[in-house]
């Protein structure tokens, strides 16, 4: 049996559902829960509307309370949980898991909400305790990170005997026709962006202003692309696990528009993540107002489009994919490794856009090998400690379908 727990019901979480009830042989008992229980019941509505028959069960959670964690866990007794609320929470998940004797799978590595900052080692603490305890907890199992670490792995299975150098590169040739709007969680996204890049070269990591340097990269069946480097957590534990790589990078497309806007939002301090004071209005209607705190990006956030209703008008297509140069056989290899997604195929299908896609597919098929058996260690572990072949046979078949160029120019 395959009792799987999946908490959020955001953009991601709508697609893994969608996958997962489309994999009921593997899925058996599927529950989804949630800070508000009316998201998640919306959701079952979503996929019964879709003509999906599935007994869904939903509860209501708040995922920053271990206890509130532990009781739902000890009640519906998930064999695996599926985190796909917010990278804040992957904490109190892991701590509940433990707990309660769950494994555990999430697709973006913990930051503290008062510190955007991105690194594994919060949770690679964990390693003892799931060892053990003989559970697996499986990070970053989204696009990128996962299946960028996937296609790393591929690579260097089939494909390499050394390594030398990795360039992941992610374009959103999309549109989604707003002004501004963020394809995923945006305080979650504008978080992440604003940050200094950061890339690693022989032994060290190098830091850059945001934003600070780009080129044009050239996308399959796209064309050009302004391409930012950015740092990207998967790059920590990729040079950990390939030690043969001289150089690491992560590149991410953004448009003109976005990146004015982006501008402006910093220049007013609307990107900021401290508590400010502000004079609200009392809820009573008595007209009186108190002060209160809010942090300026989560009041952005709450006037930004929500992305789950990107997905109607999005047109054109995602490209995520590995460039990778390194050594085969003593020759010199160059290989290419990616995925193409519409915005409107992934529309169709599941409600939302290729970004919520491109995520919630892969953390259903991540979640699927653990069920199968392939991908189940005592530990924590980062997608490209796993074998990916069985992985990547999955995306193919699941709407994810990945290709190979050989000996071509990378650009970089
Ligand atoms: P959304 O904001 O759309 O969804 C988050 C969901 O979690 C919402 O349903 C939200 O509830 C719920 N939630 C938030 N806080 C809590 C809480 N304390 N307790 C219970 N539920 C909570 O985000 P996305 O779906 O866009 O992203 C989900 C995750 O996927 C994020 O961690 C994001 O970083 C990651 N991601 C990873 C990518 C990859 O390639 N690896 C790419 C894109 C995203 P409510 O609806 O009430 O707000």
């Amino acid at each position: 049996a395959g009792r799987v727990l999946m908490i959020g019901a955001g953009g991601v979480a709508t697609v893994a559902a969608f996958k997962i009830v489309q994999n009921q042989d593997v899925f058996t008992d599927f529950m989804i829960a949630s800070r508000r229980k009316e998201k998640c019941d919306e959701l079952v509505k979503a996929i019964h509307d879709k003509g999906y028959k599935a007994d869904i069960k939903t509860a209501q959670v708040d995922a920053d309370d271990v206890e509130q964690l532990k009781a739902l866990f000890n009640d519906f007794k998930p064999e695996l949980v599926i985190n796909l609320a917010l990278p804040y929470q992957d904490l109190t998940i892991m701590d509940a898991c433990l707990a309660c004797g769950c494994n555990y799978l999430d697709t973006a590595n913990y930051e503290p909400k008062d510190e955007a900052h991105f690194e594994y080692s919060w949770q690679w603490a964990y390693k003892d305790k799931f060892e053990k305890a003989g559970l697996t907890a499986i990070l970053g199992c989204g696009f990128d990170p996962g299946v960028s670490q996937a296609y790393t792995a591929y690579a260097a299975k089939h494909h390499f005997d050394e390594i030398h150098y990795l360039d992941i590169v992610d374009c959103n040739a999309g549109n989604h026709h707003k002004a501004f709007a963020t394809n995923f969680n945006p305080e979650i996204n504008i978080r992440e962006i604003t940050q200094k890049g950061l890339y690693y070269e022989n032994g060290k990591w190098i830091e850059t202003e945001p934003l600070a340097v780009h080129q044009d990269l050239t996308y399959p069946n796209i064309g050009p692309r302004d391409s930012y480097l950015m740092h990207h957590e998967e790059l920590e534990s990729l040079v950990k696990n390939y030690p043969t790589i001289k150089r690491a990078r992560f590149w991410m497309t953004f448009g003109k528009q976005y990146l004015t806007y982006l501008d402006c939002i910093q220049n007013l301090g609307m990107s900021r993540i401290d508590e400010i004071e502000y004079e609200a209005p009392l809820a009573d209607g008595s007209g009186k107002t108190a002060k209160v705190k809010i942090v300026p990006l989560q009041f952005l956030k709450a006037v930004l489009p929500n992305p789950q209703d990107l997905g109607e008008n999005y047109d054109g297509e995602t490209s995520i994919g590995c460039r990778i140069r390194g050594i085969k056989d003593g020759k010199e290899q160059t290989y290419y490794i990616y995925n193409n997604c519409k915005h409107q195929d992934a529309y169709n299908e599941t409600g939302m856009q290729g970004v919520s896609y491109t995520t919630g597919v892969p953390a259903m098929a991540g979640a699927m090998m653990f069920f199968k058996g392939l991908w189940r260690k005592p530990g924590v572990w980062n997608v490209e400690d796993f074998d990916p072949d069985p992985f990547l046979e999955v995306l193919n078949k699941q709407g994810l379908p990945w290709h190979e160029e050989f000996g071509g120019d990378l650009e970089l």
